[in-house]
């Protein structure tokens, strides 16, 4: 961002200095090469004025006070700045949004949850945690604007993240209804014991989707 400031600033002073000195010569010149269609410093700075919605300064030249330029100034930097952030919020989203269903996808290839007959409840709510779009803190909490290491859990005291993966597998306060779940998760597929807990995410969000589903449904009562 700093040196889109600094083209600003530069073509400004530029407009601020009289025809006959040599630099507003090199200056126009330059400009006129931009004019013309050419790759040249003017034409990168117009498109610095045209991101920021200043392109009338950028076409009149304007003369301008030490006020209005720092006005102009501190303009450009919110509005790059407001830029540089929605981009940046964005790809995170998109990333947050999409990390569980990356991860269970691949395991998966026809999405037979939504042929079975589980019911509407236990589809919705399967579907929306495995698109990560449950309402777990790690989803809520970006609806309200906070970093990704502040969403902790506020089912239990453990100061973690809550994601899909501490709410399947870790948090302390639904011990009773996971229980209930691995156990019958164990009983259909006794293999699951030796995988790993990414694994073990992978086929509750996948594979063992009845159970989960069943799992997600039973702890929302007493979801705080
Ligand atoms: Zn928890």
């Amino acid at each position: 961002m700093r040196p889109q400031i600094e083209m600003i600033r530069l073509y400004i002073r530029m407009c601020q200095i009289p025809e006959n000195r040599i630099n507003k010569k090199v200056f126009l010149w330059d400009r006129n090469l931009a004019l013309a269609g050419h790759r040249s410093w003017n034409k990168d700075v117009k498109s610095v004025f045209e991101k920021c919605d200043m392109l009338r300064i950028y076409e009149n030249m304007p003369i301008m006070s030490k006020e209005k330029i720092k006005e102009v100034i501190s303009t450009a930097k919110a509005k790059l700045m407001a830029d540089y952030q929605e981009k940046w919020e964005k790809s995170v989203t998109e990333k947050t949004k999409l990390r569980t269903y990356m991860l269970v996808k691949p395991n998966m290839g026809v999405e037979e949850y939504v042929t079975k007959p589980i019911g509407h409840k236990k589809r919705s709510a399967f579907a929306c945690m495995r698109m990560g779009v449950y309402p777990l803190r790690i989803e809520t909490g970006r609806w309200r604007g906070k970093p990704l290491s502040e969403r902790y859990c506020e089912q239990c005291n453990e100061r973690t993240i809550e994601c899909e993966h501490h709410f399947l597998l870790k948090c302390s306060k639904f011990n009773n209804q996971r229980d209930v779940m691995i156990n019958k998760v164990i009983e259909n597929f006794p293999g699951f014991t030796l995988y790993d807990d990414l694994e073990k995410l992978c086929y509750l969000l996948s594979d063992g989707y009845i159970e989960t589903s069943k799992f997600i449904v039973s702890c929302e009562e007493y979801r705080i």
